[in-house]
């Protein structure tokens, strides 16, 4: 099977981008190392050890494997730029959890295309990746020739920008691989500029990659991942962020003129929920509400703790009788923030 083959397969099951990479090591894999030295992943354990080791290349997870088919799904929808929205009332949510969770749509698709390529080609072996496997998904899509990776750490196609998700196929057959994408951003520093909590730092490594993520700073990182309490110091960066950050990337050039999905999953269901009515919900509501959604993994406890910060630094006093509700409530954690959310509320003049 020839490669040009495997992506007209690609594009025949829905996947908007493809192509193919060598196995091995690549530059980004080299720096990642450095990455976690420096403490960049935070409380992401997930990202070390044994599963950051498997991280070095992609014969880690696949012996056999003899190229890597990287994929691409637009998840954009015509929403407008979260942080252009301006609201005392709402939070704001990243654009990719705006409908349902990606990982099973992209899972699907990718053992579509394994039997697709299989009645072609034959049996193979292969292994299906979609972001929790412990690989490095941007660098492969960038030396597939998806994209570059930007300043902002974001995986970047010239025609159709950054809002798009990443899956993979680790294969046994032996595929030619593409060029990767040159470095676009030039000399542009919109993404680090915007960033309100410079999360992105350079590397200054000559070819390698340009920036990286400070996650410990990152908003994403709080709102997602963070299992405790947000750092006191940055909770007034949060702005009205609940779940993710899109700022890095609302600013890029590159997703000025991005084509939007008609995949019903992906259509908006959380795009700018109402904080008064997400204070209120239950842990039961909550589980019923997102279920479906990435929202889901910042779980009860974490998602309301993002949610009084949120109503603490939208200095709407509307909030406090729900915030002093909250104050009191048993969990410690969303206790907390809520007398912070108060206290932010009332101190201002
Ligand atoms: S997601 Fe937000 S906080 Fe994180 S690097 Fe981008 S702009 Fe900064
Ligand atoms: S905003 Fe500019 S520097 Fe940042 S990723 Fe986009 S093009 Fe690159």
């Amino acid at each position: 099977m020839d490669s040009a083959t495997v992506k007209s397969l690609a594009r025949e099951t829905g996947f908007d981008l493809a192509g193919i990479a060598a196995p091995g090591p690549t530059l980004e894999s080299l720096f990642y190392p450095e990455w976690l030295a420096a403490g960049f992943h935070g409380e992401m354990s997930y990202l070390e050890g044994r599963r950051g080791d498997l991280r070095a290349a992609a014969h880690e997870l696949l012996p056999s494997a003899k190229s890597v088919i990287s994929l691409g799904l637009i998840y954009d929808t015509p929403g407008p730029s979260t942080s252009a929205v301006d609201t005392e009332t709402q939070g704001w949510v990243s654009r990719y959890a705006w409908g349902e969770d990606y990982h099973d749509v992209i899972r699907k698709l990718l053992y579509e295309l394994v039997e697709r390529i299989e009645a072609a080609a034959g049996p193979f072996d292969s292994k299906v990746c979609v972001d929790t496997a412990p690989l490095l998904e941007r660098a492969y899509a960038h030396h597939a020739g998806l994209g570059w990776i930007g300043k902002n750490t974001c995986l970047i196609n010239q025609q159709i920008g950054s809002w798009v998700f990443l899956g993979e196929i680790l294969t046994s057959l032996e595929l030619q691989p593409d060029d990767p994408a040159p470095f676009r951003c030039g000399t542009c520093t919109r993404c680090i500029d915007a960033c309100p909590t410079d999360a992105l730092v350079p590397v200054g490594l000559p070819d390698g990659p340009s920036h990286a993520l400070d996650a410990t700073k990152c908003i994403s990182y709080w709102t997602i991942e963070l299992r405790g309490p947000i750092p006191r110091e940055d909770r007034a960066s949060l702005g009205p962020h609940i779940f993710g950050c899109d700022i890095c990337q609302d600013v890029c050039p590159w997703n000025r003129r991005t084509p939007a999905t008609d995949r019903p999953e992906f259509q908006p269901m959380h795009m700018l929920p109402e904080l008064a009515e997400l204070a209120q919900l239950t842990e039961q509501q909550f589980n019923e509400r997102f279920a479906l959604s990435p929202i889901e993994r910042a779980r009860y406890q974490g998602f309301l703790r993002n949610v009084t910060v949120a109503m603490g630094n939208s200095g709407n006093r509307d909030f406090l009788p729900l915030l002093e509700r909250l104050a009191a409530n048993p969990d410690a954690l969303i206790g907390e923030h809520a007398q912070w959310a108060i206290e932010r509320i009332t101190a201002a003049p």
